[in-house]
């Protein structure tokens, strides 16, 4: 039997982390019982350096129960980044991680699935959506446009797959040695390799708090994820840009023809929307190269990505 650790982000979750934590607790007793997981698994609840209670709570808990540990970074550094602080770190003292949002949105009822699967010989197995039904209009269709956006820049993604997967502990390892600093886990995961296999499930309502991730976040997660990936938008500036100068050739004999015709041209209105026109390409192109260079100061840096401040682990960790 191996030892499991559920890797858990939370960002202002006070609401939600004595909810969670007993459900995960239970679900780990559960697992025990079925002689799944070792008796000493453990939840570790990574505090995204919340501006809440969370932190007192995870020590609370801590303190009360064995098998729940607490990683506490020292600043907000979003969702990816603590994920990836708690994955490193359980992958120390742990043979397989789960890793689940503390809003418990995701099926605890898959551990058992997705455990019989890593037994199976899977290294990786995704938890995977089948409805969304529990998301708002708004959420569910910008979702399905994102994963349809990636997968058209030639990013690979699990379709339907956030956060929620089973991940042994060569595979985090591997995951380790992926130095960058522009960190999107569901593009990078895929990477590693070895077998894979999905587990399916139907998303549920937040049961409190509310999103951690407004709009501007996920907006902000999908750039991430596309400029992380692929180079295709610049390889789109370039096909715009021929199909641009096509188009003032054309523009270009349309205006010879009429000159030696005796047509006159007013001229004014044409050129002045061409200089806007271009002007506009041009900023355009210039501002997505521009992205792309601001990646590459981020990662030159080498930069560490985030700073843990405690960790309260079991007794021999
Ligand atoms: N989260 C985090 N840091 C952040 C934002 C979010 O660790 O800066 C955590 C949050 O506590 C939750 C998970 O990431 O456990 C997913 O966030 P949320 O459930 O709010 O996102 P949604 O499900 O609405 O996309
Ligand atoms: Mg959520």
């Amino acid at each position: 039997m191996d030892k499991l650790a559920i890797v858990v982000p939370c960002y202002n979750e006070e609401e939600m982390l004595p909810i969670s934590s007993e459900a995960l607790r239970g679900a780990l007793d559960e697992l025990v019982k079925k002689n799944k997981i070792s008796q000493d698994s453990f939840v570790l609840f990574v505090d995204d350096g919340s501006k809440d209670k969370t932190w007192e709570l995870i020590e609370a808990e801590h303190n009360k129960y064995p098998n729940v540990y607490g990683l506490k970074l020292a600043g907000n550094v979003g969702h990816q980044f603590a994920l990836t602080a708690g994955l490193l770190t359980a992958m120390q003292c742990s043979d397989v991680t789960i890793s689940i949002d503390a809003d418990l949105q995701d099926d605890i009822g898959v551990f058992e699935e997705m455990l019989d699967k890593y037994y199976d010989g899977c290294d990786i197995v995704y938890g995977v959506r089948n409805k969304r039904k529990s998301d708002t209009f708004f959420k569910r269709t910008t979702a399905q446009a994102f994963y349809k956006l990636m997968s058209s820049m030639g990013v690979k993604t699990v379709y339907n797959h956030a956060d929620f997967r089973l991940m042994s502990q060569r595979a985090v390892k591997h995951f380790s040695e992926f130095k960058e600093s522009n960190l999107f886990l569901r593009g990078m995961v895929p990477l590693i390799g070895y077998k894979t296999d999905s587990v399916y499930y139907e998303r549920k309502e937040r049961v409190a708090g509310e999103s951690k991730y407004p709009l501007k976040k996920m907006l902000a997660l999908a750039i991430e994820g596309i400029t992380s990936f692929s180079v295709k938008p610049i390889s789109l500036i370039t096909v715009m840009g021929g199909i641009i100068i096509f188009g003032s050739i054309c523009a270009f004999i349309y205006a010879l023809v009429s000159y030696f015709f005796g047509v006159v041209e007013p001229g004014w209105t044409s050129l002045m929307i061409s200089i806007w026109f271009i002007g506009g390409v041009q900023l355009l192109s210039i501002g997505l190269i521009g992205q792309y260079i601001g990646k590459i100061y981020i990662e030159v840096k080498h930069r560490p990505r985030y700073n843990i401040e405690t960790f309260l682990g079991g007794e021999n960790e």
